[in-house]
């Protein structure tokens, strides 16, 4: 504990674990409680963005210290600047049109969302600035027509950078210190430009330092970060909510909260089933295959970094703030039903490996795997049979053709001595993923399952089950996927 002229310095976490308890009196509190993060939705328009504001400042005012903020990107506008970039790229001058109306919306906001002369004044010429900075960059993009993957990630990223300027400004506006963080100088990342990994030790460091002042109640932006040499990267489509894990787990915080515009975790997704309901707990184990399976809430990598500090992380609607959305955390409370929800993958493809020959033959499968790693597809799901006569592998589409069409070269050999009889490819199809806690040792659990897809005739082209027996997946058509999805959650769910 850090110490000043007898005062101990200690996190306001520590201090409510039992710190105030041993030195009372002499506990200085720093540090944020919350990490708040705020989704493309949440921050849409000049009225989203209010509301935003005033949960933020609410926050501000219970907790005493200021939260400390994650925003991303106006919805629609990541969109944008990556269609932006690729049409430069093909000489197509529409981006200019594009840019413009990423100006305009951003001019728009600014004018209903600050009323102070100066904060608005400051505020614009900063926006232009970085505007004009992305038209240079669009141009450039242009003239060379090529934009690669490093320069389509400082592209993407001006979306951020751009709201992270107007909700502190707005917040400033209303009379409370907010301050705007680029996010580029507190996350380091290697260079694999479109999915960049985090240095956790020296990002941790780096978050330290620059957010150690409790004045103000810092906007940070999501999604992007920096090499070493400073070159722009991001953290991969929807990345935000993996920023705020990041500084979460860095400052230790109480609890990270996801501000989105649904009321937490659906049991299933509610355009198929509509009577879905928000689950109140899940455990992280639960939450990391809901979130890997597609369930659009929390972008996958959340998780890590808060499992490590066993932080909990919240679900919550800015529409419904006060609805109490989905705790996430190490342990949930115990559940009546043996399936906490269920989620799907679209649009993958099938590739099926049969033939006599990979019966009892070592290798065969190292064979498969190094061929579909070379071209870059990859593996959401395995099924091999027992009999070893066949291996599915299921990739998404685009991904699938092309290892396939590796795997009939890689594997020419065992072709032709008919070791290998077929390579078969199934397009069409659908993984539906269902997950839950108590799946674990369930006898007959499986055997209900099934019988309930085959009652409500489903075929089931491939199972698999992980050995945690947290999930099993199957793989159906995709047209058959509203009546899978709503059988088991009429069997199981209810
Ligand atoms: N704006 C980024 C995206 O659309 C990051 C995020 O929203 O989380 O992917
Ligand atoms: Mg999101």
């Amino acid at each position: 504990m850090p110490e000043i002229d007898g005062w101990t310095l200690c996190h306001r976490n520590t201090a409510l674990r039992g710190m105030g308890r041993k030195c009372p009196g002499l506990i200085v509190i720093i540090g944020p409680m919350h990490i708040m993060k705020f989704g493309g939705s949440s921050v849409a328009d000049a009225g989203r963005i209010h509301s935003v504001a005033d949960i933020i400042i609410s926050r501000n005012k219970t907790d005493g210290v200021p939260p400390v903020v994650v925003v991303s990107a106006m919805k629609g506008v990541t969109d944008a600047l990556i269609a932006a970039a690729a049409a430069a790229e093909s000489g197509d001058t529409s981006y200019k049109t594009a840019l413009a109306g990423l100006r305009q919306k951003h001019h728009e906001a600014v004018k209903a969302l600050i009323t102070d002369n100066s904060i608005g004044t400051t505020l614009q010429t900063e926006m232009d600035f970085i505007l004009d900075e992305l038209g240079e960059i669009l141009h450039g993009v242009e003239l060379v027509r090529e934009c690669s993957l490093r320069t389509n990630d400082l592209i993407s990223g001006f979306g951020e950078r751009l709201s992270s300027l107007l909700v502190a400004a707005h917040i400033a506006d209303r009379g409370v210190r907010a301050e705007a963080v680029d996010a580029r100088k507190i996350i380091r990342t290697d260079d694999d430009h479109g999915r960049a990994a985090v240095d956790f030790n020296i990002t941790e460091n780096l978050i330290r330092t620059r957010l150690v002042d409790r004045e103000s109640i810092f906007i940070v932006t999501g999604f992007i970060a920096s090499t070493a040499d400073g070159v722009a990267t991001t953290l991969g489509r929807n990345g935000s909510d993996y920023t705020a894990s990041i500084l979460g787990a860095a400052l230790n915080v109480e609890s990270v909260e996801i501000w989105t515009d649904v009321d937490g975790v659906l049991t299933a997704d509610p355009r198929i089933v509509p009577d879905a309901w928000v689950i109140r707990e899940l455990s992280f184990q639960e939450a990391m295959e809901l979130s890997f399976f597609g369930a659009e809430v929390i972008h996958p990598y959340t998780l890590i970094p808060v499992i490590e500090k066993d932080l909990p992380v919240y679900i919550k609607n800015t529409l419904n703030p006060s609805a109490p959305g989905t705790r996430i955390a190490r342990t949930a409370a115990p559940k009546d039903r043996p399936i906490t929800g269920i989620a799907s993958i679209d649009d993958v493809s099938m590739i099926t490996i049969e033939g006599g020959g990979m019966v009892g033959m070592p290798g065969v499968a190292s064979r498969i795997f190094a061929s579909v790693a070379k071209s870059g597809a990859n593996i959401i799901m395995i099924s091999q049979a027992s009999s070893e006569h066949s291996i599915c592998l299921v990739c998404r589409r685009e991904e699938a053709r092309k290892a396939a069409d590796g795997l009939k070269k890689d594997l020419s050999d065992a072709i032709s001595s008919r070791m290998i009889r077929n390579i078969n490819l199934t397009d069409g199809l659908e993984i539906i993923a269902v997950i839950g806690e108590n799946m674990r040792g369930q006898v007959g659990l499986s055997g209900k399952l099934f019988s309930a897809l085959g009652d409500s005739d489903v075929n089931i082209l491939a199972i698999a089950q992980g050995s945690t027996e947290l999930n099993i997946s199957f793989v159906i058509e995709s047209r058959r996927k509203s009546e899978a999805i709503t059988a088991i959650h009429r069997a199981f769910i209810g």
